[in-house]
């Protein structure tokens, strides 16, 4: 899997795949679609991107994805989730559809749908660290908080008193959606870290 550009999967069962894979090509990726276990395999790093969790999640169990996802981030596999995605990463959901299930490795506890319905959604810029310059656009759609974390957890983002990003290793989530905007600085902090990742492999 030594690849020189990295090579960044899309998990492209449900959600807005195509906006991610354009973010990651800008940000001077590789970008395919994952689908299957064979595909997850031959990736550097993953997006988990936005879109209906409990849905992603069902696809996921039954593409047979889940095992494998689990224990690609289990062994440090870079992977970022927006907003659904960052559902997907978090150990714990405090208000869990039935039968819905996370790929975990964030030690935290969100909350689904936390900032209000869809036509709730809204914008805001939001000072995001490890990204240099001006906040970040974030777009939030339905989007979840973070009610807690861990203390291996670094809270990367706040808006309105709740956290909205966080980092644990090489496992990066924000409840906003950068692929939307059109700004790639998000996208190039997780290129980063999965370029880190290949050169301490490559060691
Ligand atoms: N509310 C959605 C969920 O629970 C997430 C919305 C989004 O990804 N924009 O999965």
């Amino acid at each position: 899997m030594a690849h020189d550009v990295p090579v960044i999967g899309v998990l492209a069962l449900q959600g807005d795949v195509r906006e991610h894979l354009i973010a990651l090509a800008t940000a001077d990726a590789v970008a395919r679609e994952v689908r299957r276990p064979e595909e997850l395999a031959e990736v550097d790093g993953l997006v988990i991107p936005g879109g209906e969790s409990t849905t992603i999640s069902k696809l996921a169990v039954l593409f047979g994805l889940m095992e494998p996802l689990r224990a690609r981030v289990r062994a440090g596999m870079p992977v970022y989730g927006t907003c659904a995605g960052m559902i997907m990463l978090a150990d714990k959901i405090l208000d869990p559809r039935s039968g819905q299930e996370t790929v975990g490795g964030i030690d935290m506890i969100v909350r689904r749908n936390a900032f209000g319905r869809q036509n709730e959604s809204f914008e805001s810029a939001v000072d995001m660290k490890d990204v240099e310059g001006d906040p970040v656009e974030g777009v939030f759609i339905r989007a979840p908080w973070v009610e807690s974390v861990g203390a291996e957890t670094e809270v990367l983002a706040e808006h309105g008193g709740h956290i909205v990003a966080v980092r644990q290793g090489n496992a990066l989530a924000t409840s906003f959606h950068p692929e939307l905007t059109g700004d790639h600085r998000v996208h190039g902090l997780f290129v980063d870290m999965v370029r880190a990742e290949q050169g301490r492999r490559s060691l």
